[in-house]
This record gives C-alpha cells, sequence and structure tokens, in this order.
C-alpha cells in the first residue's frame, strides 16, 4: 500500500482563514492510500492533493473517522465527487448522515454507504474493518477506526481516538498480524493533558506500543505512524519522542510505502 498524508494535524488547523496554513504547520486530517481511497476530509485536502498533482479522478472511495470539522468538510467531499470518473463510494457512521448535512441533490452524486461498528466488507480491491474508536461527537455518529486489507497487507487507521475501547482491542489481540498502524498523538508529551478521555498523549503511547507489539497486534518489523499531531511539523520536542517509540512521523505531503 502507498499512502499519502495531505494533512496530519489536529482541530487548531481548521480555524485558519479558508483552510490556508503558513509554513511549518500542519493542514487538518486527510490521507490516500493507493490514489484511489480517501480516508478523511478535511478542508485543505482536496485542494492539496491537486498541488501536489495527484490524479483526484482517480478516487472510488471515500472513508470518514468521523464528523469534527478537522475531519469532515462537505465542499472537500463534493469535490472528490466531482472530480471522480466514477460515483464515490461514500463511508460513513450511520449516525452521522445528519451531521454530514447533505442535501438530496448531493447525496445522488455520491454512493452513500451508512455502517455500523464491527461491519466488515469489501470494496475498491480492499477488505474493510469497521471498528469502535475511543471518542466523541455528540449527535454526529460513533468515532471509528478502520482496518484496510490488500494485496495481503493490512493497516489500522486510528484518528481520532484515546487508548483502545474494549471491543477494538479484544478484536485486533485476536485478529492482529498488521503491517502498520496509523495511531494519533494530538497531545504530545503532555501527560496531564485534559484531553486523554479522547485523544492520546506520547507516554500513553508508550505503553499501548508495548502491549501491541507484545500481543502481535503488529506484525515483527511493521510500520508505527504518528499521526494528528498537535503543533508544528518536525518539531524538536516531538521528532525525539516518537523516534524512541520507533514512529515515524507523519507530515503534511510524506509518502510511505507499507
Ligand atoms: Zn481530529
Ligand atoms: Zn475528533
Amino acid at each position: 500500500m502507498k499512502l499519502c498524508f495531505l494533512g496530519t494535524g489536529t482541530a487548531g488547523s481548521k480555524l485558519m482563514p479558508e483552510g490556508t496554513v503558513p509554513e511549518g504547520k500542519r493542514r487538518c486530517c486527510s490521507m490516500w492510500i493507493d490514489g484511489d481511497v480517501v480516508v478523511d476530509l478535511s478542508m485543505q485536502s482536496f485542494d492539496f492533493a491537486t498541488k501536489l498533482g495527484l490524479d483526484t479522478s482517480r478516487v472510488t472511495d471515500v472513508f470518514l473517522s468521523h464528523t469534527h470539522r478537522d475531519h469532515y468538510c462537505k465542499a472537500t467531499l463534493l469535490a472528490y465527487a466531482a472530480a471522480a470518473k466514477t460515483k464515490i463510494n461514500f463511508w460513513c457512521h450511520k449516525d452521522s448522515l445528519t451531521r454530514i448535512g447533505l442535501t438530496e441533490e448531493e447525496a445522488a452524486v455520491l454512493n452513500v454507504h451508512p455502517i455500523e461498528v464491527g461491519d466488515e466488507w469489501e470494496t475498491a480491491g480492499m477488505r474493510v474493518k469497521a471498528l469502535r474508536a475511543n471518542h466523541l461527537t455528540p449527535g454526529g455518529g460513533q468515532p471509528l477506526h478502520y482496518i484496510f486489507e490488500r494485496n495481503g497487507q493490512k493497516l489500522f487507521y486510528g484518528c481520532d481516538g484515546a487508548w483502545f475501547c474494549a471491543d477494538t482491542w479484544e478484536y485486533m489481540r485476536a485478529n492482529g498480524d498488521l503491517d502498520a498502524m496509523i495511531l494519533e498523538a494530538t497531545v504530545g508529551d503532555d501527560a496531564g493533558n485534559f484531553r486523554i478521555g479522547t485523544h492520546n498523549t506520547v507516554p500513553m503511547l508508550r505503553l499501548m506500543l508495548t502491549a501491541i507489539r507484545e500481543n502481535g497486534v503488529l506484525k515483527e518489523g511493521g510500520t508505527l505512524i504518528a499521526d494528528h499531531i498537535g503543533g508544528a511539523i518536525h518539531s524538536d520536542k516531538m521528532v525525539p519522542l516518537l523516534d524512541e517509540l520507533g514512529m515515524i512521523e507523519a507530515y503534511d505531503g510524506l509518502t510511505l510505502e507499507i
């Protein structure tokens, strides 16, 4: 799988006017897989993909983790739909549709697929599993993590969500064998931060990664990627911490083969 990160920041980035991003700052969350799958739809995702010269007409499937505005922007979804050669499959939690707010006309240009925690299905030559994320969007549906399996490779995508919900962890422990994991590192090394109920700190990641490795959730030599990071790209504080954890720091424009 070839990953391309189009936005690796947190909710702070959405406050920038018209999605502009000052040098060294991160865009909101969005990622491509193999040039035809988009995960999360930040306000800057389509424009940045275009700027990077990516072929947006190839996109067939778009997955939404949750409806927070740093992950979902209707204009971005509709821009991908307009550029695509085929009618895009849009996958989102079943209770998020009100917040997603598509008119009948807008929904008609997409194949909208409401999904539930635990669903498993095939699309775009991938096997996909939706798992519960420990995150909160009151009135906006259950936030989801995903496992994407393509060409024998398995990728976990976990933005946003703190720690793991019990059912998600038990699924991963039983079915793990992941080639790569994308985990959020929103709060960095701020162990006392109030966000610990919905986001990860580095001390939490340190504990989680020990259990992930010792329980075979991640294959030996598998790739760990930190994403959804508050603050600047390549910050002097975060880089050594992520190095110590054996995690690659995602940044806007990073492409990675797993
Ligand atoms: Zn977020
Ligand atoms: Zn969120």
